[in-house]
């Protein structure tokens, strides 16, 4: 089952999406804080290791299961708080600051593999639901499980699609934001 079965976008393109969208709401902008982001947009893949034990893709704990759900999103946004942000007092406005940015990192996963065209749909509503959902426009290109398949001529083609279909349009996205925040800036200043 491993081996062909396909059903990602790369993780590279995962953190790159979560920071471009999301990155401006950051609450802290440290090294470590920009790892912890990056991973948590890049972990809902480590349900590839179900294969390994036998868990079949179509399943609530199967690839594109449980761990791309918005359960599961707002779970480990608790735990990130739990464990890296033990000193901001529960439940506060900057405590749900840092849970509404690390949920849609690890959220805009599931929505970006839902936006590729092949693999099982994406279940975002597991473990309540095991229904898997795509977009109904999906531009990227699937990318191949696991690292050895990555990096064939397939991984290669993958990349080359995701640097068109998600990096260019968000880079674009992000300079359009950035001139707005620009300009929106002088224009209070005048
Ligand atoms: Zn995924």
């Amino acid at each position: 089952m491993v081996a062909g079965a396909r059903g990602m976008a790369s993780a590279f393109s995962h953190a790159f999406a979560a920071v471009a969208l999301v990155g401006g709401i950051a609450p802290r902008r440290d090294w470590r804080f920009w790892v912890l982001a990056a991973g948590s947009a890049a972990l809902p893949d480590a349900d590839v290791l179900g294969f390994a034990v036998g868990i079949p893709y179509e399943s609530i704990w199967g690839h594109r299961g449980f761990t791309h759900s918005l359960v599961f999103a707002a779970l480990w946004a608790g735990l990130v708080l739990f464990w890296e942000f033990r000193n901001t007092p529960r439940f506060t406005p900057s405590w749900w600051r840092i849970w509404t940015f690390f949920f849609l990192v690890t959220a805009s996963h599931g929505v970006l593999d839902a936006l590729t065209n092949g693999g099982l749909g994406v279940g975002f509503f597991a473990p309540f639901s095991a229904t898997r959902y795509f977009f109904p426009w999906t531009p990227i290109e699937v990318s191949p499980i696991g690292l050895r398949s990555f990096f064939s001529e397939t991984g290669m083609r993958v990349i080359s699609n995701e640097v068109v279909s998600v990096w260019l349009p968000l880079a674009g996205f992000w300079l359009l934001a950035s001139l707005v925040r620009l300009l929106w800036g002088r224009f209070r200043k005048a």
